[in-house]
């Protein structure tokens, strides 16, 4: 069934921005070892970044918040979002620190191993602005004092929190309770205590993602297990980042939280296909496609 969309719901995402410094090599290297790589490039990324472009690509207004420095990357990066109709009006132009970088090595298997330095991500101020119907989205790539402040104006607001815990770092039990989604991957989720541990700090609903194998959803008492879209991947850089903004997208639009996940496993799924984060991250149509054909 369609949803009916709000048209006051955003999906405001609150993280980082970097740009991704990716090395492609037959195999990752081994500690003090040197190896040739095969290909290089230069993308826009950090978890923020890419999740809001996700949201937007899948079709929800976002406002994305953010911190850059006052540098050629940070102007890369800011001509990047303006590009993709984010509204960013919640850049933050650091003074004192470079823009943040990720160095991120892809394998013949399209596995990724990343580096990333924050740089002007520790300045990424909290997002303030947020209506009853939106949705904030945000990762841990930037200060957890930020994702505190802004989660706390988001449920004062009556707004849906989602955190998606990555990198995996200790979370408190305040900023727990103020999560209503939480999308660790089984790395992540392993580190942070397992599913009973969120949910006993009152998390509604855990969403643990497993790549390749799927999710399961852990919702009101139950658990329940979707596949994963069958695609030929080619690096798996951003496809939690798609899973989480086209679900945020998903949710402000309307959608019902099984039907949101299904519409996020495609998004994760397509962006599998295509080399990069930002690059890689689907439209709504291909979104759309992707179910459409396997249904
Ligand atoms: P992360 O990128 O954060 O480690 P995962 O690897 O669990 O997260 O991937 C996130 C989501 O992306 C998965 O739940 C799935 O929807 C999609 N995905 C990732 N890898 C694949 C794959 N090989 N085939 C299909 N979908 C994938």
């Amino acid at each position: 069934m369609s949803p009916v969309p709000s048209l006051q719901s955003s999906v405001v995402v609150i993280g980082s921005a970097n740009v991704d410094l990716v090395a492609t090599t037959p195999r990752h290297p081994l500690p003090g070892e040197t190896l040739i790589g095969t290909d290089f490039h230069e993308y826009p990324g950090g978890k923020g970044l890419n999740q809001a472009v996700a949201s937007a690509r899948a079709g929800a207004r976002t406002v994305f918040i953010c911190a850059v420095g006052d540098d050629d990357a940070g102007r890369f990066l800011h001509s990047i979002a303006s590009g993709e109709s984010l509204d960013l009006g919640g850049i933050h132009i650091s003074p004192d620190e470079p823009t943040g970088r990720a160095l991120i090595v892809v394998d013949d298997l399209g596995e990724n191993s990343i580096i990333v330095v924050p740089g002007s991500n520790a300045a990424c101020p909290p997002a303030t602005n947020i209506g009853p119907s939106d949705v904030v989205l945000a990762q841990l790539e930037i200060p957890i004092s930020a994702v505190t402040e802004s989660f706390i104006a988001a449920r004062e607001a009556g707004a849906m929190t989602i955190l998606n815990p990555a990198p995996a770092a200790e979370l408190s039990a305040e900023l727990l309770s103020l999560c209503e989604i939480v999308i660790p991957n089984e790395h992540e989720i392993e580190l942070l205590g397992g599913v009973s541990r969120l949910q006993e700090a009152g998390v509604k609903t855990v969403i643990v993602t497993k790549g390749a194998a799927g999710i399961d959803i852990y919702h009101e008492g139950v658990c329940e297990e979707l596949p994963s879209f069958r695609v030929t991947p080619v690096d798996t850089t951003g496809a939690g980042d798609a899973f989480c903004g086209s679900l945020a997208a998903s949710l402000a639009a309307g959608h019902e939280l099984k039907d949101a996940c299904l519409r996020a496993l495609a998004g994760g799924a397509l962006a599998t296909t295509t080399h990069g984060a930002v690059p890689s991250l689907p439209s709504q149509d291909e979104i759309e496609s992707l179910i459409a054909a396997s249904s």
